[in-house]
């Protein structure tokens, strides 16, 4: 493509007049003098005081900037304890003790900006740049369906050739295929697809909803102004801040109601994205009655061409990492929270304990590289560099043995439970419930049609202890049992080869 169609089309992608009904006289909700007051003015709480920040998290009630920063202060080890409990208590309320699966799906690495974190950065020369055909997107879906996979997340760079339309096209062609199981023959297909993908306009906006998206992500990377000047060159799209700080905001404006919050920890102090997390959730609830959908918690990772993603100041040990996926669960109890394989194996397994709900599997990030099946990452073609390669299996049998339900449910979607429908419902533990029923109802067909012998052992041993919970519980046995009847039928045509069925 010339450079100058490149430039005439970047000039069009901007519309900042699109962002001015969501300010408040001219301001954002990033107030980084409240945000810094909050941190260094809520040092010397009392044990008192923060256990009744706990208490109203666990009655499922999101916080504030000033009692947020008050959890992110202590120091106590005991209460970092009962921090700790507390998120965990905060699932198991709201998601079960369940954990959602999906795949992301890199179609393109061509990209206009010069993000100084990131491999894809138009700088970077080490890069092979590609975008993927529609013939390839069906292989690489083939590759992700053959694994297990129901959900998907598209990414892409941001460039003209992979503009809407081309996200359109290749979210059609991946609802497109389907594949037989491996185990079982069964016919099946992705179910839902999600997109990471750049900032738009409205108008951009309403044709990736038409496409069937589900829910749409983009990361503020980080919500410190000056440290997004420095990151994000001048002249560059990704430069200007407020297009990005109310891309979600412009998404739910042209009814794509299931949006997604991530912070990229490690370009500036990891306390301040929290707070701004928690803002830009606030923010949402205040213009829309409905916050984020899910929270992502990406850390920077080794990025070919990039010095910063090695060395930032920033960078964001273990220990932070826990507590503060921790606090982000007591702050904002209802979203999920995703936590990807960009850790390895030993933290992942530790976050998810601590509240999240969510984590990708048999993660390949290359342009191309599913059907390619290279074992190793070949950073050149990649973003970043990942830290669990493991397979959709072997993570399954893990949080089996963990105690966890795997779940591939996409029903909320499919029955309409979205937007401020399911994040009601999830704020009176209500979707949890018939997460619940579904998860039991995806794992099934997991364990028929991917599962190995030793985890479908794990997971027979788990649904039996499901099932038995199912029944015991008042909500599902109202009404002579109708719930649980639904349910149990649903169960039965499953484990007899229908699929795709869900209460
Ligand atoms: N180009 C789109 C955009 O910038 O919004 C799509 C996003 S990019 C392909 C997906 C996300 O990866 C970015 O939003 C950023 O947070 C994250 N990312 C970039 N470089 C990274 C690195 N070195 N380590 C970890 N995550 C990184
Ligand atoms: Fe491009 Fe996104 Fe990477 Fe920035 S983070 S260089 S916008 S792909």
């Amino acid at each position: 493509m010339e450079k100058n169609s490149v430039k005439d089309w970047a000039q069009k992608v901007i519309i900042p007049e699109e962002n001015l009904r969501f300010m408040q006289s001219g301001n954002d909700f990033v107030d980084e003098e409240a945000f810094w007051k909050a941190i260094n003015e809520n040092k010397e709480s009392t044990k008192t005081e923060i256990r009744d920040i706990i208490q109203k998290s666990l009655s499922i009630k999101p916080l504030t900037i000033n009692e947020t920063a008050k959890l992110l202060n202590v120091t106590d080890p005991d209460l970092w304890e009962e921090i700790n409990d507390a998120a965990i208590a905060i699932k198991q309320k709201v998601y079960d003790n369940r954990i959602v699966f999906f795949a992301p799906l890199y179609c393109s690495n061509l990209c206009v900006n010069n993000c100084a974190y990131c491999g894809f950065r138009s700088e970077n020369i080490h890069e092979k740049r590609r975008i993927l055909t529609l013939d390839e997107v069906r292989r690489e879906t083939e590759y992700v369906l053959d694994n297990g996979h129901k959900r998907i997340i598209m990414v892409y760079g941001e460039h003209p050739r992979s503009d809407v339309h081309y996200m359109a096209e290749t979210i059609q062609e991946v609802y497109s295929v389907e594949r037989n199981a491996p185990k079982s023959g069964r016919v099946v297909g992705i179910r839902r697809v999600n997109v990471n993908a750049a900032p738009m306009g409205i108008d951009d906006l309403k044709i990736l909803k038409a496409s069937g998206i589900g829910t749409y992500q983009v990361f503020q990377e980080t919500y410190h102004r000056e440290t997004y000047a420095n990151v994000h060159p001048a002249g560059t799209l990704k430069s200007d801040y407020h297009w990005r700080l109310y891309s979600l905001h412009r998404a739910q404006e042209a009814g794509i109601d299931d949006v997604a919050v991530g912070a990229l920890f490690g370009l500036y102090d990891w306390r301040f994205e929290v707070l701004g997390l928690v803002a830009h959730a606030a923010d949402m609830e205040r213009v829309f009655g409905v916050g984020p959908h899910t929270v992502s918690v990406p850390r920077i990772t080794p990025a070919s061409g990039s010095l910063l993603s090695n060395n930032s100041k920033y960078l964001v040990s273990d220990e932070d990492f826990k507590k503060l996926v921790a606090v982000i669960r007591l702050a904002l109890p209802y979203p999920g929270l995703i936590i990807t394989a960009r850790e390895k194996p030993a933290i992942k397994r530790e976050v998810i304990k601590l509240g999240c709900t969510q984590t990708d599997a048999s993660t390949k990030i290359g342009i191309g590289a599913y059907q390619e099946c290279n074992p190793l990452q070949e950073l050149n073609s990649e973003q970043f560099t990942i830290g669990d390669s493991r397979s959709l299996d072997e993570i399954i049998r893990e949080v089996g043995e963990m105690g966890m339900i795997s779940s591939f449910c996409t029903a909320g979607y499919r029955c309409g439970r979205t937007g401020d429908k399911i994040m009601g419902m999830l704020k009176h533990c209500v979707e949890g419930k018939f997460c619940k029923l579904n998860a039991v109802l995806t794992y099934r067909e997991y364990l028929d049609d991917y599962a190995s012998p030793e985890t479908k052992a794990i997971g027979e041993r788990l649904i039996e202890k499901e099932i038995g919970e199912i029944r015991n519980e008042s909500f599902f046995m109202k009404n002579n049992g109708r719930i649980f009847n639904e349910f149990m039928k649903n169960y039965e045509f499953i484990k007899s080869g229908t699929r795709d069925l869900f209460v």
